[in-house]
C-alpha cells in the first residue's frame, strides 16, 4: 500500500536510473559508536552490512530545523505499515508532516526474507541494557545518538522516534506481543533512502550486534558502511497543506461555540 500524494511513475523512473547514480562519499561506523552526516535532497544513501549480521538505530531530522522537524515513526507506520520496504515514505512530525525520505531499495526482503527495517520507534540505552541484563553504563544507541547529536547543538530531548535497521522484528498480529529475532541480513545487504528534503541523519551501530545477543549473552558488534550517492533528480515537492489555523481564530465550529477549547482562567 502506499500512501496518497504519490508519484509511483516518479520513482519507478528513480529506481530505474539507480545504475547512474554517482558514489559521492563513504564511510564505515564502527562498534560501539554513533555518526551523523548530512544529506542533501536528491542524494540517496544507503546503510550497508560491511562486514556481517549487524541492526543499528538511524534518526532523521530537518538538516535546517532539527528541534522542530524529525521523523514521525508512528504515524508513518499508519500509512506505511510497520516495515520500511521499496516504496515506504518515512514522514515528518506536525506541522510539516510530509515524506523526509522513501525507500528505493531494502534488500533483505528482496531475495525472500521477512520484512526489516521497522518503524516502531525504539532503540536500546543504557538504561535498558542495565534493565535487562544488570550491566550497568553499558554502551547503548541512545548513548551512541546523543554523542552523534551534541555537535548540532542537540540533546537527549531531541533524540525522538528512529528506524532500526536490518532489525528482524516481529508483531504477533492476534496478541501484538512484539519479538526480536537474530537478523537475517547478510554482508552486503543494505537499505537505501531517497532524501525529500534536506536531511541530518544519525546513525548508531547497535550493542546488540544481529539482535540475538541479549538472549544468546554472545555479542559480536560488527561495522556499518555508509555510501551517499548523487542522483542529480529533484524530489518533487510535496504539496503545502492548507492555512486553516486562522479560520479556527475566526470560528472553525460556527454552528457548536461549547465544542471550542475555553483558555484556562488563572
Ligand atoms: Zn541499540
Amino acid at each position: 500500500m502506499t500512501s496518497p500524494h504519490f508519484d509511483e511513475g516518479f520513482y519507478t523512473a528513480l529506481i530505474a536510473a539507480r545504475s547512474q547514480f554517482d558514489l559521492s562519499d563513504k564511510f564505515v561506523v564502527h562498534p560501539e559508536s554513533g555518526r551523523s552526516f548530512s544529506i542533501r535532497k536528491g542524494q540517496t544513501f544507503r546503510i550497508i552490512e560491511a562486514e556481517g549480521p549487524q541492526i543499528g538505530d538511524v534518526w532523521f531530522y530537518n538538516q535546517f530545523d532539527p528541534k522542530k522537524e524529525h521523523f514521525w515513526s508512528n504515524y508513518t507506520m499508519v500509512l506505511e505499515g510497520v516495515h520500511m520496504k521499496k516504496l515506504s515514505r518515512l514522514w515528518s512530525t506536525m506541522p510539516k508532516f510530509r515524506p523526509m525520505a522513501t525507500v528505493l531499495e531494502e534488500t533483505v526482503s528482496s531475495r525472500g526474507s521477512p520484512p526489516h527495517n521497522i518503524a516502531l520507534g525504539s532503540f536500546c540505552t543504557t538504561e535498558s541494557w542495565e534493565l535487562f541484563t544488570g550491566m550497568k553504563g553499558h554502551n547503548s544507541c541512545y548513548m551512541n545518538g546523543l554523542q552523534a547529536i551534541e555537535p548540532f547543538g542537540l540533546s537527549e530531548y531531541d533524540l525522538h522516534d528512529n528506524l532500526n535497521v536490518h532489525m528482524n522484528v516481529k508483531i504477533d498480529g492476534d496478541t501484538g506481543d512484539v519479538s526480536v529475532e537474530k537478523t537475517q541480513c547478510e554482508k552486503g545487504d543494505y537499505i537505501e533512502f531517497y532524501a525529500e528534503i534536506d536531511l541530518l541523519v544519525v546513525l548508531s551501530v547497535c550493542p546488540e550486534g544481529d539482535g540475538s545477543s541479549l538472549r544468546s549473552g554472545e555479542i559480536t558488534v560488527r561495522p556499518l558502511e555508509v555510501e551517499v550517492y548523487d542522483t542529480y533528480v529533484e524530489p518533487k515537492p510535496f504539496p503545502e497543506w492548507s492555512d486553516w489555523r486562522p479560520s479556527l481564530r475566526q470560528g472553525f465550529y460556527p454552528e457548536d461555540s461549547n465544542s471550542r477549547a475555553t483558555t484556562p482562567q488563572k
